[in-house]
Order: structure tokens, then sequence, then C-alpha cells
């Protein structure tokens, strides 16, 4: 069972469930997830949805990667990543060029990496604050957080966020904080829960889907300027 996609074979999960009748396509991050009752099942489906494949894998390929070849997403959008070999570290932005001053690509990286951690902690306590003020929740302060989580938020009401989270674009951004500051009121995933955060974010099923599509983001890489 192999699906070629732009001469790019998709990874695979098949899961065989003889109970069901039909047959089951879905994406988990770049992986295709089949569920069927047995292997022909299984390759019926793929040959009948084949454009549909296509279609979703590339926009997962198009959009999920924050940090690619020479590129950093910001924002949603795409800056051209470069990295100019110098004794001070410095950041500079402008347009859709960004230059990382550091003395070779570890030291880039780590200054990528902080630079986006405090832009990430301008960003979201400007949307948490704002959003608490406006619909009346109070909070225990922010912290960045690594990993793969885009937030998370403690018994103690102290709101998480992930240190790459203004990369994506900003109202998803916002679902994440709308997020979290619902776990104020409700800790769990109830019924409860996701009425608090249509409260506080009336778009988030939307939101939720596409936040979906950045979750790889772990590489990157400058083009070196000499
Ligand atoms: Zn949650």
């Amino acid at each position: 069972m192999d699906v070629l996609v732009d001469g790019h074979e998709i990874e695979l999960r098949y899961m065989e469930k003889p109970r069901i009748k039909n047959a089951y396509l879905r994406f988990s991050g770049d992986v295709l997830v089949v569920t069927a009752k047995n292997s022909r099942k299984a390759e019926q489906i793929i040959s009948e949805n084949r454009n549909w494949i296509e279609k979703h894998y590339r926009s997962i390929k198009e959009s999920a990667r924050l940090f690619d070849t020479n590129s950093m997403m910001f924002g949603g959008g795409r800056l051209i990543a470069l990295l100019d070999r110098s004794a001070m570290r410095s950041v500079e932005m402008n347009k859709d060029v960004i230059i990382f001053h550091a003395k070779d690509e570890d030291s880039a990286e780590r200054l990528a990496d902080r630079w986006l951690a405090e832009r990430s902690m301008l960003l979201m306590s400007g949307i948490a604050n704002s959003i608490a003020n406006e619909k009346g929740i109070a909070f225990n302060g922010i912290k960045m957080c690594r990993g793969s989580r885009w937030g998370s938020c403690s018994s103690r009401k102290e709101l998480r966020f992930n240190r790459y989270m203004c990369m994506v674009p900003v109202k998803l951004a916002e679902y994440v904080a709308a997020h979290e500051l619902a776990h104020t009121i409700e800790l769990n995933h109830s019924a409860a829960f996701w009425k608090e955060v249509c409260r506080l974010c009336p778009e988030y099923r939307s939101l939720r889907r596409e936040l979906k599509r950045y979750d790889s983001y772990r590489r990157r890489v400058f083009r070196k300027l000499e």
C-alpha cells in the first residue's frame, strides 16, 4: 500500500478493525491513518480518494513547517532567514527578511530561540490579558515553555504557552489563549469546558482544526551570508 504525492511516499498507519463495515481516512500530522475492515477495503478507500489525499497532504506540507530551509514562519507569513556571521549578537527584521547576527549557526539558533520566546511572551500576555479583562477571567501569570504542546494551564491558574507561539497566525494564538483561559474555569475537556472556550472564542472549532496543521516545527536552517 504505497501512496505517492509529488514523488514523496506518504507515511501510512493502517489500523485493522474487523468489526467495522466501512473504511475511513484521516491525517494525523502528515501521517495518513487508514482504518478498515481488511487490507482490501483499505486499498479501495485509498484509490477512491486519491485526489483528497493529494490535496490534503500538499496543504499540510505547505503550511506545517514553522522552520524550513532558509525560511522561518512569523505570524503565519514566511520570512527569509539569514545568518550573518558577526561578533555581535542581534536580530534584525526587515519586511520579509530576518537576519540573525551571530558567530555561528549554533549561536544563531540559540539567539533565534530566545528572540522567538520574547516575541511570543509579548504576544501571549497581550492577548491573554485582553481576553481576561473583557470576559472577566483571572489567571496567575504567564510563562513560555518548550515541547510539543501549544499551551497548558495549572490548577493554580498559571498559563504556559509554547515559545514558538508568535510564529503561527495571530488568530490561532488567540484560540490557544482562550483555550488555556477556559481551563482556569474547567480543568478538564468536558462539555462545560468547550462551552467556556466558545464564550471566549466563538470561532474555536475552525481555528482548532487549522492549528493542527502547525504541529511540526522543529527544524530550522539559515542561509549563510558570507
Ligand atoms: Zn486543554
